[in-house]
């Protein structure tokens, strides 16, 4: 299995990559299905049955929002963000829609019917599953499919569970890797970087090395209006938590000024000497509360995490001398060499390996993105990354309501300062030390598997059981 860097940075919408993003792009993959096999036009009405973690946490993280978009033949990338309270309301009031996009038949459903939350139910293969059924107006079943959403925006059927990939994948890298051991191998044996060994990759995927510039610079363009809109909106989180948000005050309080592009450096010189620490918080906070939003986002790997590299990122231009979107992409492409190992080889699914596989990653890869960047040769940057997922191990996904809003939130800005914290240890030393990336990424797998179910974007246990909504 080949994974691109742009399978871990994706464009898409709040607020959970595996609760929002992975439901709309299977719901649209299920409609587009049954148009492409001249299905559609027996079809009167269509259900959506969410089971596990999906069924749990699902309200929260707008799955049946999600669903509806997709069955409507939206895409995360695609879908104009501010238009989707009203597409929502025009399919919950004509208990309608139109399968596959505008020119689809008009089929029966009813999202207070029709997306059914399965709470005591699971699928086989992954806590994140869903069954899409079409039925003909006799209540015939005409089609149904499974498939699940395994973190970060990835989607398989039930025929690739195991392989993890909904396509048959006959990519052939001209440097593969499966571990940190065999990148490092490949990074000494040819004497290149991290990032110039993954923009190789890339060309196994059709790009050149100019379009993968070109497009790792569109996503950071996005990542920098995320955090634009973050800093510049006021008022409270939706969900019924109340949270309110925090960016927009940080900002006005740190003297901040955004152009059209994003968030300029800070001008203003403060003799505090953790002052930079606030305006990696100020990074975070904007993008998650974004995220918690419904906004417009890149999930890095994921939504819930989506926070941290942008933060690192953006503390790289602004605090960093020398900083240019030369360095942004290096960055990007090295933090996905991570995100691959962590993909590959243990979860970024919150809900099969809890937080530690989203935040812990997030934070894992912008250490790597950052310490390259900064001069870092490739055991510094492997180390980097080692540290900052060691101190990110056993953390547990307890999102009260099932809203990615708390800890979430706060938890990415933290991390942030971790991954920076784990970077500069790194580029201390030699890049020798005592846990290997790979022993860590193993032992964030093993934790997860061992992690009772309840932490496991459930919601029913830890922070979401323990502090009473109201
Ligand atoms: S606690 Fe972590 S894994 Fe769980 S929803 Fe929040 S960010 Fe995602």
């Amino acid at each position: 299995m080949a994974i691109s860097t742009f399978d871990l940075f994706k464009i898409g919408i709040g607020p959970s990559s595996s609760h929002t993003v992975g439901p709309m792009k299977a719901a649209r993959t299920f409609a587009s299905g049954l148009i492409d096999r001249d299905l559609s036009s027996r079809v009167t009405h269509v259900r959506a049955e969410l089971y596990g973690s999906l069924a749990l946490t699902g309200k929260g993280h707008g799955s049946d929002t999600a669903v509806i978009l997709g069955l409507s033949g939206h895409t995360p990338e695609g879908v104009d963000v501010d238009s989707v309270p009203s597409l929502v309301e025009e399919v919950r009031s004509s208990r309608t829609l139109r399968l596959g996009g505008p020119d689809g038949p008009s089929v029966s459903f009813d999202p207070a019917v029709d997306v059914d939350f399965r709470r005591k139910e699971s699928l086989p293969d992954h806590p994140n599953g869903m069954r899409f059924v079409a039925l003909d107006a006799s209540g015939v079943e005409v089609a149904a499919k499974v498939y699940y959403s395994v973190g970060g925006g990835f989607v398989v059927d039930e025929r690739a569970a195991g392989a993890d990939r909904i396509k048959p994948d006959d990519t052939v890298l001209p440097y593969p890797f499966s571990s940190a051991e065999e990148l490092l191998g490949l990074c000494e044996r040819t004497g290149m970087s991290i990032s110039a060994l993954m923009l190789a990759n890339e060309g196994a995927f059709g790009r050149t090395p100019e379009q993968v510039r070109a497009e790792l610079l569109e996503i950071w363009s996005v990542m920098r209006l995320c955090v634009r809109r973050g800093v510049m909106t006021e008022g409270t989180l939706p969900g019924g938590l109340r949270v309110p948000r925090r960016a927009h005050r940080l900002y006005r309080q740190l003297g901040g000024n955004c152009d059209e592009r994003g968030l300029s450096a800070p001008t203003r010189v403060d003799p505090d000497p953790m002052h930079g620490s606030d305006w990696i918080t100020l990074y975070a906070l904007a993008v998650n509360e974004e995220n918690a939003a419904g906004g417009r986002v890149v999930t890095a790997p994921t939504n819930g995490a989506a926070g941290i590299v942008p933060a690192v990122l953006h503390y790289y231009l602004h605090f960093s001398p020398g900083a240019g979107d030369e360095g942004v992409v290096r960055f990007m492409l090295t933090a996905a060499a991570i995100g691959i190992l962590f993909k590959q080889n243990a979860s970024i699914s919150g809900a099969e390996v809890g937080c530690q596989g989203e935040v812990g990653s997030a934070s894992s890869m912008a250490a790597a993105g950052l310490a390259e960047v900064l001069g870092g040769t490739p055991a510094q940057v492997e180390n980097a990354a080692e540290i900052a997922m060691e101190h990110n191990l056993g953390l547990t996904c307890d999102p009260i309501g099932g809203l990615v809003q708390v800890p979430c939130i706060e938890r990415n800005a933290l991390a942030s300062v971790k991954a920076i914290s784990a970077t500069r240890i790194a580029l201390r030393g030699d890049g020798s030390h005592f846990v290997s990336l790979d022993k860590v990424i193993k032992t964030m797998r093993d934790t997860g598997r061992d992690m009772h179910d309840k932490y496991k974007e459930t919601s029913r246990g830890g922070l979401a059981v323990n502090v009473i909504e109201c």
